[in-house]
């Protein structure tokens, strides 16, 4: 017989109480994001698709949290664009952040007609390395957020309290593990998995992938420089704090990609 899930509630304790009973083995607490229809409305309300456009690679941006509905299919990304088209002066303006859902879409249908690519390589790595020269395990100082970087330790203790990560971060960690620590990007979007609220092998893994550069044509790496630009006013950039990530693009290529010659990375 098949066993339905409980729906109703009186209140999100009740609710928080029975996946605790579904889900002994659990360990943490109740993420702060809360699920459900008025929350998801909320946040579409307070949408400005131009000032997103400005501002979305900024730690402080003004990016719009819905990854979290989209993601469980709380709201379809059509019922989004149109909310977007609606809020924007000019509808042109709202072009970035359409954008973006765009990506979302293309990675599901990616992920819908070749389910084999979400855990493979794509393609080969465009580092010089092997895929068999990446460690196949997160080292534990990562798992930990202990890697003795600032800012790094700072983005992983985002994602593990509280599920949920800029893209820009996501971009920064994803690199750090897969090139400065010469992990296979595979352990890192199985770690992604455990913790994101808006957990989505789609996105996830083929942003990975695209990270890695075995769906790109070259690997995605990150300075100093560039996180100070974009997250300095939250965490402590100072070189002092960060000394592995403080380098130009040429000497970061050279040290991470000693096989190749040097390029413009950035
Ligand atoms: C390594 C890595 C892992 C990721 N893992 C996930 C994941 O598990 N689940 C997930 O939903 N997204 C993932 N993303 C995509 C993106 O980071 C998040 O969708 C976004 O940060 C969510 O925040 P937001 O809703 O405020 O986004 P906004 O910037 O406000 O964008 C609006 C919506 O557009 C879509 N979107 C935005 N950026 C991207 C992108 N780069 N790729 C695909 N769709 C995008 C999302 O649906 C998002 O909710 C990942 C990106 C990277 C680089």
């Amino acid at each position: 017989m098949i066993e339905y899930l409980e729906t109703d509630f009186e209140n999100r304790e009740d609710i928080i109480a029975y996946v605790r009973k579904l889900s002994p083995w659990a360990e943490g607490n109740e993420s702060c994001i809360q699920g459900g229809a008025a929350h998801m409305n909320a946040l579409l309300d307070l949408l400005e698709p131009e000032k997103y456009g400005r501002t979305r690679n900024f730690g402080n941006g003004r990016v719009s949290r819905l990854s979290p509905y989209i993601s469980r299919g709380i709201v379809s990304l059509n019922s989004v664009r149109n909310r977007a088209l609606n809020q924007s002066e000019k509808p042109e303006r709202a072009y970035k952040f359409i954008q973006e859902l765009a990506w979302r879409d293309f990675w599901r249908r990616v992920a819908r007609t070749q389910p084999e690519l979400l855990w493979k390589d794509v393609e080969t790595y465009k580092t010089g390395f092997d895929a068999s020269e990446y460690l196949s395990d997160l080292p534990v100082d990562i798992i930990q957020g202990r890697t003795g970087i600032c800012c790094i330790d700072y983005f992983i203790n985002e994602l593990t309290t509280f599920g949920l990560l800029h893209n820009h971060a996501r971009m920064y960690l994803a690199s750090y593990i897969v090139h400065f620590r010469r992990v296979r990007w595979q352990a890192g979007a199985f770690w992604f998995m455990q913790h994101l609220v808006d957990g989505d092998l789609a996105s996830s893994n083929l942003s990975w992938q695209w990270v890695a550069s075995t769906y790109s044509n070259r690997p995605y790496i990150f300075n100093l420089e560039n996180v100070n630009k974009y997250f300095g006013d939250l965490i402590d950039t100072s070189g002092e704090a960060n000394r592995d990530l403080n380098m130009d693009y040429s000497s970061l290529h050279s040290m991470l990609f000693p096989r190749l010659g040097v390029t413009d990375v950035e």
